[in-house]
C-alpha cells in the first residue's frame, strides 16, 4: 500500500517496419530519414557485397562469412535470416542501448526477422508495409519485364506467401504514397 510502482513506459519503443521484397520498405525508410534525421534507424550486418554508393556503416556494415558467422555465434545479432542467397542480421548491442536510453528504435528487415523479434521481444511494435494492390505489386516484381518468366514467376509464388504474414503483424501500412507511409509510421513511433 503507499508504493504503487510508476507503470511502465506504455508506448512501444522498438517498432520493426517489415513486408514483402519489393513493396518499398527502404525507400519510405529512406524519406523518413531525410525528414527526421533524428529517427535511430539500426544498421544492419550483411555478407551482400556493397551496391555502387552504398557505404560500409552508413546502408550496411559490409562483412565477410566469417566475421557473420562470428557475430552469431557470439550473440552480437539481436535476429538474422538468410536472404536471396545472403546473410543479413541487427547488431544487438546498439539497439539496447537506445531503447534503455528510452530513444525509439526503428529497425528495417524482412519477414523471418521479423518473426524472430516477436519472439525475443513481445512488445515490440510489428508494422507491415503492403502493396496498394496485388496488381501494383506484380507491376513492381516484374520492373521492366528484363527477366525470365520463371523468374518471374517464383518471385510471384514468394510475393503470395509473403503477403500472408499480414495477420501476425500489430498494424498495416498500406504503400500508396511514400509520404503518407512516412508520416503515418512516424506517428506510430511517437515521434510525431
Ligand atoms: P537488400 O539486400 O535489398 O538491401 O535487403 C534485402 C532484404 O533484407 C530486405 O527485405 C531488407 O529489409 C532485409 N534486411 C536488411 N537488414 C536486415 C536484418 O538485419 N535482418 C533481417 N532479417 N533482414 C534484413
Amino acid at each position: 500500500r503507499g508504493t504503487t510502482p510508476v507503470p511502465p513506459e506504455s508506448r512501444p519503443r522498438l517498432t520493426v517496419l517489415s513486408g514483402p521484397s519489393g513493396v518499398g520498405k527502404s525507400t519510405v525508410v529512406a524519406h523518413m530519414r531525410k525528414e527526421h534525421p533524428e529517427v535511430w534507424l539500426s544498421v544492419s550486418a550483411t555478407t551482400r557485397k556493397p551496391r555502387p554508393g552504398e557505404k560500409h556503416g552508413v546502408q550496411y556494415f559490409f562483412v565477410s562469412d566469417e566475421e557473420m558467422d562470428k557475430l552469431i555465434a557470439n550473440g552480437e545479432l539481436l535476429e538474422w535470416a538468410e536472404f536471396a542467397g545472403n546473410r543479413y542480421g541487427t547488431p544487438r548491442g546498439a539497439v539496447m542501448e537506445r531503447l534503455e536510453s528510452g530513444e525509439p528504435v526503428l529497425l528495417e528487415i524482412d519477414l523471418q526477422g521479423a518473426r524472430l523479434v516477436r519472439e525475443s521481444m513481445p512488445e515490440a511494435q510489428l508494422v507491415f508495409l503492403a502493396p496498394p494492390s496485388w496488381g501494383e505489386l506484380v507491376r513492381r516484381l516484374t520492373g521492366r519485364g528484363t527477366e525470365p518468366p520463371e523468374v518471374i514467376e517464383r518471385r510471384l509464388a514468394a510475393a503470395k506467401v509473403e503477403l500472408a504474414a499480414e495477420s501476425e503483424f500489430d498494424v498495416t501500412l498500406v504503400n500508396t504514397s511514400v509520404e503518407d507511409v512516412a508520416r503515418e509510421l512516424l506517428a506510430l513511433m511517437d515521434v510525431v
